[in-house]
């Protein structure tokens, strides 16, 4: 029994190797993607190159940005309610609606704002593969570059990345960025609510999240980071923050 029982030579030293593949395999898939889930997170960490949450402190600039448009009755009132507040800002439009509504790509450029991807299909990286977020990626690329607007920016789906999203936007020359303030506005209807979780993490370099559609959030969300909109840009007038785009923080 016991000559039996006993491991095939070798054995002892694959078994260690195969898990230690594995729980690198997991770590990477995974473990980016759990850290991700906040503002707080120690992506925070990364060097600017792989994952961007906040710009430079000087000189003192905010960049607004918005999700998961085009939306043909959002975008539009967005794009006229900056033009309002002279704020120029960097639109992550998702792939699968921009491909639809190239001409409203195109207004979000002539306007004078930045145009970044947020991915064709806004799924959770946390449950796909490294071949399907190249692929999503590539997608989302290929449908910016038809627009007319190959992407520098890229934001992933709920602003979650795993190893091989941080990688595959490399491979494409896409600069991945988060946020560092956000307004929340899916879990309040009241703007001074959205306004003052923005102004709260407002300093200069910060990344403001806001939505120019409510396709993943309750209907009419858009709306209650529209109207926070007007009292972040007076705080930001009053603190002497300039608005300007990704590229103009950046670059
Ligand atoms: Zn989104």
């Amino acid at each position: 029994m016991a000559r039996r029982d006993r491991a095939p030579l070798g054995a002892h030293r694959v078994r260690p190797a195969l898990t230690t593949v594995a729980l690198a395999t997991i770590g990477t898939q995974y473990v980016a993607s759990l850290v991700a889930l906040g503002q707080w997170t120690p992506f925070q960490a990364l060097p600017g190159k792989l994952c961007r949450w906040q710009g430079p402190r000087v000189p003192a600039r905010v960049a607004i940005t918005f999700d998961d448009g085009p939306d043909p009755v959002v975008t539009p009132r967005v794009l006229d309610r900056l033009d309002e507040l002279r704020i120029r800002a960097t639109f992550f439009p998702l792939g699968s609606r921009a491909a639809h509504e190239p001409e409203l790509v195109a207004e979000i450029a002539r306007r004078g704002h930045v145009v970044g991807t947020h991915g064709y299909e806004h799924r959770h990286h946390l449950f796909r593969g490294p071949a399907w977020i190249r692929r999503d990626l590539a997608r989302a690329c290929e449908t910016m570059h038809v627009a007319g607007f190959p992407p520098t920016w890229y934001r992933p789906a709920y602003g979650q990345a795993t190893a091989a999203t941080l990688l595959a936007a490399r491979a494409m020359g896409l600069q991945t960025v988060l946020w560092s303030a956000w307004g929340r506005e899916w879990v309040t209807r009241d703007p001074r609510d959205v306004a003052a979780r923005i102004v709260r993490h407002l300093r200069p370099g910060a990344i403001v999240l806001l939505h120019d559609s409510d396709l993943f959030g309750p209907p009419g969300m858009w709306r209650t980071g529209l109207e926070a909109l007007g009292v972040v840009g007076a705080e930001m007038d009053r603190r002497g923050l300039t608005p300007v785009t990704l590229d103009e923080m950046v670059l």
